[in-house]
This record gives structure tokens, C-alpha cells and sequence, in this order.
């Protein structure tokens, strides 16, 4: 199986190349922000619960994530690999991601992090937020909680990688076509 996790900051372009990826290698994404916000479109009781911290730029609790994954990996046994995007963003979150992929035999095949300076990183989501009307694109002081929580919570992450000699680090400032073929390098490198 080929199981990627896309790290980096919001704006850094987790998503956009999710797409990419999944139309060359066919894997399944997993994009936790994706599925709470699905869950909030249909009313659920979790999406309600996830609304507020979502719109405050706060990361929702680890078990209400994992629980979301655990889900997806079973309701996918067939697949060929997944795309794991916005998740893992806590260590909890990275070691129960290991136990559910060993208890299926599998494992993170490498971490590939997109790296985006702090400036470009605010204009991207300053822009999303115009067009998408994301509530927690829309204002400065969200988007600065959300960086916050990133750095405070998230960065770490990337340490419980590279312990693992699975992290890959990439210029994630280029245009999206460039930054896409540096991907397929470290993917047909591994
Ligand atoms: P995203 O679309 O990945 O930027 O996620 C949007 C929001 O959903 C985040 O700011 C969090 O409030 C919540 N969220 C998404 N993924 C996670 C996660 N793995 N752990 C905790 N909260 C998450």
C-alpha cells in the first residue's frame, strides 16, 4: 500500500495536491477538515459539536478524528493506499494512525511536507476565504489562531516522522505543477 500523510501549515496546498495525487496513483483521501465540514453541511450531531472550534480556528479533540479515520480505513479495505491530508495534526493522532494501519498490516509509507513562507501562506487563505466564503478563511485574527494551533500542536508531528527516517520535506512555493512533480520524485523514490 502506498500510505502518504500531506503536512504543512493551512494554505501550504494540502489540498490542491491531494487531487493531483489521487488521480495518478488512485488512492483514497482522507481529509478530516473535508469530512467535519460534511458533517456540519448535514446537520450531524458531530458537526455541530466541530462548528464552533472549527469557526474559532481550534482543533477539534483527537478521539473525535480518529473515530472520523478509523471509519474511512475500514468502509475502504480494497484500497490501494491512502492520501491522509490534515491528519495527522496531534502526536496522539500520528500514534493512533500507526496502530490502525499496523492492525491492518499496513503503515505511513512517508510524511511529504509542503513548506510555504508565513507571507504567502496569508495571502492563499486570504484569497481562499473570498471565494469559497470558508468562515475560518475569512478573517486575520482566524487565520492567526489557526497558525498558532499549527505551530503549538501540529509541527511536532513532523519530529514523529522524521524519527522514523519517513519525512520528506518540499519547496511548496513554486507553481502547483512544479511542486506536483517534486512529489512524484520522493513518491517513486520510496
Ligand atoms: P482543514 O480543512 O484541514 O484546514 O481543517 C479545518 C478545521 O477542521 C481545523 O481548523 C480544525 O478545527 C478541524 N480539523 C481538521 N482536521 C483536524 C484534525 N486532524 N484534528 C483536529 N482538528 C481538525
Amino acid at each position: 500500500m502506498l500510505n502518504l500523510v500531506l503536512f504543512g501549515p493551512p494554505g501550504a496546498g494540502k489540498g490542491t495536491q491531494s487531487h493531483n495525487l489521487i488521480e495518478e496513483y488512485n488512492l483514497v483521501h482522507l481529509s478530516t477538515g473535508d469530512i467535519l465540514r460534511n458533517e456540519i453541511t448535514n446537520g450531524t450531531k458531530l458537526g455541530l459539536e466541530a462548528k464552533n472550534l472549527m469557526d474559532a480556528g481550534i482543533l477539534v479533540p483527537d478521539e473525535v478524528v480518529i473515530g472520523m479515520i478509523s471509519n474511512k480505513l475500514d468502509s475502504h479495505k480494497n484500497a490501494p493506499g491512502f492520501i491522509f491530508d490534515g491528519f495527522p495534526r496531534t502526536v496522539a493522532q500520528a500514534e493512533a494512525l500507526n496502530g490502525l494501519l499496523k492492525s491492518k498490516g499496513s503503515e505511513i509509507s512517508s510524511m511529504i511536507a509542503l513548506e510555504v513562507d508565513n507571507q504567502e501562506l496569508l495571502n492563499r487563505l486570504l484569497l481562499r476565504g473570498q471565494k469559497s466564503g470558508r468562515p475560518d478563511d475569512a478573517n486575520l485574527e482566524i487565520i492567526a489562531r489557526r497558525i498558532e494551533e499549527y505551530n503549538g500542536k501540529t509541527a511536532v508531528v513532523a519530529d514523529y516522522y522524521k524519527k522514523q527516517d519517513k519525512f520528506c520535506r518540499i519547496d511548496g512555493m513554486g507553481n502547483i505543477d512544479e511542486i506536483f512533480l517534486s512529489i512524484k520524485k520522493v513518491i517513486s523514490d520510496l
